[in-house]
This record gives structure tokens, sequence and C-alpha cells, in this order.
């Protein structure tokens, strides 16, 4: 953690700011270690705090010893955060304006004796967008459940089952194989389904020789995978073979591109450029990839117009799609790690596009 702290504090510096408050959940476990829903962490440059009330006084000892530990008694935010910036002697306070209630920020306004509230975008956010060697350990736990279960449905998957089906099957084996919770709700969309990019799962019964996009990702001590893979039953139509062999080219093409310093939209377009030239440039209708930790979304991103630089350490998704009305679609979606001169490919599912 005092790696992080370090970095937070030159981040501080260079925003011109006294102190920050952190409360979005993931940025405040990145830097204090807690992992609880509530609390206040308050870092100037000398300082370190963390208050939070009853329910989670005893897990923030255990896990942030290195803050100084505040037990509030009352909800009364105003007042609390007031007299933690009075311990810390600090007059330019930043907030995650992104993350704010209008009501929390009022309480807080109202209460504050001496210091400014200075609204702060994507602080934590930016240190977060590169990954340590620990984080890249746990999110390769994660991967590895969700590369399983792409491997544990191959071999189950068969015409007639549900789109639920499919996807219980996935999220059962990613749960007994030790994932905490799912990453986010699994998508499995088959036949004119997949044509939505965030297809909600059906009882509609898959036939073969129709795609079936499955989308799905694991949470594992607070990291995220996410994992799309497209498959056929039986024999598909050469719709699909076509399809699948753009949507493969333009995502390999992406792969083998991607270097550190990059802008995200820079390699958004070598995938684009694949796709486009091949005719379905309007099927693909939105960006690349996005980074991928503590959070499922997070930076940085790999969209048509972001200036997000991918970094050595970058955990980013490399995943192109084509969705066509009334047929249904094909995504693929690997996870990669951006190394000092290009990727390592983090996702091992086979990308074999029939079963
Ligand atoms: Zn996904
Ligand atoms: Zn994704």
């Amino acid at each position: 953690m005092s790696s992080r702290l370090a970095k937070l504090r030159e981040t501080l510096v260079a925003n011109d700011l006294d102190a920050i408050v952190i409360t979005q959940p993931e940025n405040r476990r990145y830097i204090s270690g807690f992992t609880g829903s509530s609390a206040l962490l308050l870092i100037s440059m000398e300082h370190a705090l963390l208050a939070t009330d009853f329910r989670y006084y005893e897990q923030i000892g255990k896990q942030s010893p290195d803050f100084r530990l505040i037990k509030v008694e009352s909800n009364e935010i105003g007042p609390i955060l007031n007299n933690m910036v009075q311990e810390t002697q600090t007059t330019r306070v930043g907030f995650e304006c992104q993350h704010v209630t209008v009501d929390t920020h009022k309480q807080w306004a109202d209460a504050a004796e001496g210091f400014e509230l200075v609204p702060s975008k994507e602080i934590v956010e930016t240190i977060r967008a590169t990954k340590d060697q620990n984080e890249l350990a746990t999110i390769r736990r994660a991967v590895a459940l969700s590369d399983g279960a792409i491997h544990h449905i191959r071999d189950v998957i068969r015409p007639g089952m549900t789109e639920k089906e499919i996807a219980w099957e996935m999220e059962s084996y990613m749960r007994t194989h030790g994932a905490d919770q799912l990453a986010f709700p699994i998508i499995a969309a088959a036949g004119p389904n997949g044509a939505m990019p965030h297809a909600v799962p059906s009882d509609r019964a898959i036939l073969a020789g129709e795609p079936i996009v499955m989308d799905l990702g694991a949470h594992v001590d607070g990291y995220n995978s996410d994992l799309t893979r497209t498959v056929c039953i039986g024999e598909p139509d050469d719709k699909y073979r076509e399809v699948y062999d753009i949507v493969l080219k333009a995502q390999l093409a992406a792969e083998e591109a991607i270097r550190p310093g990059m802008q995200g939209k820079e390699a958004d377009a070598v995938a684009r450029k694949v796709i486009t030239e091949a005719g379905y440039g309007e099927y693909f209708g939105h960006g690349l990839g996005h980074g991928v930790g503590l959070a499922v979304h997070e930076k940085p991103t790999a969209g048509k117009t972001s200036e997000d630089m991918l970094l050595p350490g970058s955990v980013v998704t490399v995943e192109p799609g084509i969705y066509i009305p009334g047929w249904g679609g094909v995504r693929i979606e690997d996870m990669v790690v951006v190394t000092d001169d290009g990727v390592e490919i983090l996702s091992q599912a086979t990308k074999d596009p029939i079963v």
C-alpha cells in the first residue's frame, strides 16, 4: 500500500491539492486495503485517515493497520469530514466529483471550516490503470476461471439447451472452482439475440448451426476477468465462417499492433480498419476494449475517441465484434497485459469457432 500512497501524493502535488477525500469503493480499497462498503478516507501529504462506524471498525483494524483509524458514532458526514480535515490542517481538499452525490457534497460544504472542496476527476483511477505484480497474479486467477468455464461449456453444450442453462453452467463452474462471485451477469446469446452486444440470457433453446455469443467473467479477491467466445454447434452457414474470420483477423491485428505509449483510439483503429475494409464497419458499434481490474470497466479505455495511454502494466480487453440484426453476432474478447514491447495475451480459452 505504501507505494500506492506515494504515487497518490505525487498526483496530489501535480493537481495542486493538499489532500483528497476518497469514497469510491474500488478507489478506497486500492489505496487503503479496506474492502467494506462504508468509510471516509482522507489522504494528505502527511496524514492517512480512515473513518468508519461500528459495523466495520474491527475490519479496518485488520485491513488497514497503517492508517489512523477513526470510529464515528453518528452519521453526520459533514462534521465527520470537517473534523478529519482539521486534523490534517489542509485547505485545498479534492473530492471525487464523479462519485459524490449532490447531497453529500452539500453536507460536507455546509460543515467545512477553513477549507475548500475541489472537484477532482480520475485521480486514483489513473494510478489504478497500471497493475503491479500482485494485482496481475490475482487477475491471472480470475482469467483462468473464465477460461475454464469456456472449456467446460464446450464439453456440455447441446442443441436444445436454453441460453439461461448455458449461463448457469458457466456460472456454476466458476463458483465451484473458486470465484467469489461473477464479475457481471453472464451473456449467452444465440442466433438473432447475439446481434445485441449486451443481450440478457433467455429461455430460448439454442439450435445447431447458429452463432452463440458467450461473455463471462469471474471476480476473485476483488479483481475481475472478462472473456467472450462465440461458437456454433455443428455445421454453420457461410455467413458465420465469413464474419468469424473477419472478427478474429481484427482481434489478432490489434493484439499484434498494441505497443506501450499507444493511445486507446489507435488500438481501436487497427481492428476497425480490418472490419471496415471487409465491409462490416457499420456493424462494429462499440469500442475495441477497456481496462479491467478492481472494476470490470476501468481505465485505460480503447474506444474510437479514447486518448488514454496504454502503458506497461495496463490490462485491457481486445474485443471486436460484428452484430447483424436478424442474424446474430460474433464477438471475440481476450484480456491482455501491455508489456515493454507489446502485449502478453492473458486469455487462453480456445478460439475454435465450432463445437
Ligand atoms: Zn466481456
Ligand atoms: Zn469487455
